[in-house]
């Protein structure tokens, strides 16, 4: 039994859990499937405030658990697999054992969608990205593919039109899904191409991206290109599955905030991407752990 249960441990939830525990509060952390959360698929982190130079995405996340293991907070490996929110405590379930607490903070974050291709695995980090706000500077002057006709890819386009040498939208049909604000915006601009009605059969390369093989989906046939870069924007999945019918969830199944960090349900709180489907940075992600962590505990302060 703790008085606080912290479900991720990706920069909201060690952030939540540094605040918790200086709060007073017994605190555990339940690691969840990605410890560290998605910086440690990051190569070098740069725009973490505090680190005049770059840091490696896991280097950081390692600092992150060091302060919360010096601070006191308990750590389960594994991930919850199941939760009951219905009642005090609130139970949550982890490696087949039910953990109790008065009050919980979900940070589950969320996962960005992924081709399917092996070479996702292998060249993550080494010209695959899922984020060009975190990783666009490191291809200045280079060639890039974006994959994807939404909101995130036609931002993603533009932001880099203003680093690399250019930038080629790689989309599956033959018009965007983005809203047409955001259409115009990157019609205009010369440097963004469009390979329309295109989907990436392999991203190629030995120790770092060197192109990919297309498939034109008009005429069937199949064309490399060169590329330093392959940015895929094919959507966010947000990491909700097990509070379905816990806590209300909003259209695309992100946890739906009512006030503050609160979520439906009393004592349930919530940090970071698993319910921000915009800002999606680490900083963001500490910030809004520590304001779940604020709310925590004053709620636990107004119970007793
Ligand atoms: P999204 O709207 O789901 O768009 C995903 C895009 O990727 C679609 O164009 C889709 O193609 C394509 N796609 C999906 N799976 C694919 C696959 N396996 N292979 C190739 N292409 C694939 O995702 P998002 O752009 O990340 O946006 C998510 C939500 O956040 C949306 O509600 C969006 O409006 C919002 N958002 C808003 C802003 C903003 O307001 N500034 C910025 C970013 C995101 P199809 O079009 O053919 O389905």
């Amino acid at each position: 039994m703790s008085d606080l249960i912290i479900l991720g441990s990706g920069p909201a939830g060690l952030t939540a859990a540094i605040y918790a525990v200086r709060g007073g509060l017994k605190t555990t952390v339940v690691e969840g499937p990605t410890p560290g959360g998605q910086l440690i698929w990051t190569t070098e982190v740069e725009n973490y405030p505090g680190f005049p130079e770059p840091i490696m995405g896991p280097e950081l996340m390692n600092l992150f658990r060091k302060q919360v293991e010096r601070l006191g907070a308990e750590f389960i490996s594994g991930e919850a697999t199941n939760v009951d929110f219905s009642k005090n405590p609130l139970k949550i379930i982890v490696n087949d054992t039910a953990y109790e607490a008065d009050a919980a903070i979900v940070a589950t974050g969320a996962s960005a969608r992924w081709l399917g291709l092996e070479s996702e695995q292998r060249l993550r980090g080494k010209g695959i990205s899922y984020c060009a706000t975190c990783d666009g500077y490191f291809f200045r002057n280079k060639d890039v593919m974006v994959v994807g006709g939404g909101d995130t890819a036609i931002e993603d386009a533009v932001f880099l039109s203003n680093i690399a040498r250019s930038v080629t939208v790689v989309h599956r049909r033959d018009e965007l899904r983005a809203t047409k604000i955001l259409q115009e915006r990157v019609f205009k601009i010369k440097k963004v191409k469009f390979l329309w009605s295109h989907v990436v059969e392999e991203i190629f390369g030995e120790k770092k991206v060197e192109g990919v093989r297309l498939l034109n989906l008009k005429n069937n046939e199949a064309q490399e290109y060169i590329c330093d870069g392959v940015f895929i924007a094919i959507g966010y999945m947000p990491n909700t599955k097990i509070f379905k019918g816990q806590l209300e969830l909003n259209d695309a199944e992100y946890i739906k905030v009512q006030k503050k960090t609160e979520t439906s349900k009393e004592g349930v709180f919530v940090a970071g991407d698993v319910a921000d489907w915009i800002y999606r940075q680490a900083v963001t992600s500490a910030g809004s752990g520590c304001q779940a962590a604020i709310d925590a505990i004053k709620y636990l302060e107004y119970l007793k």
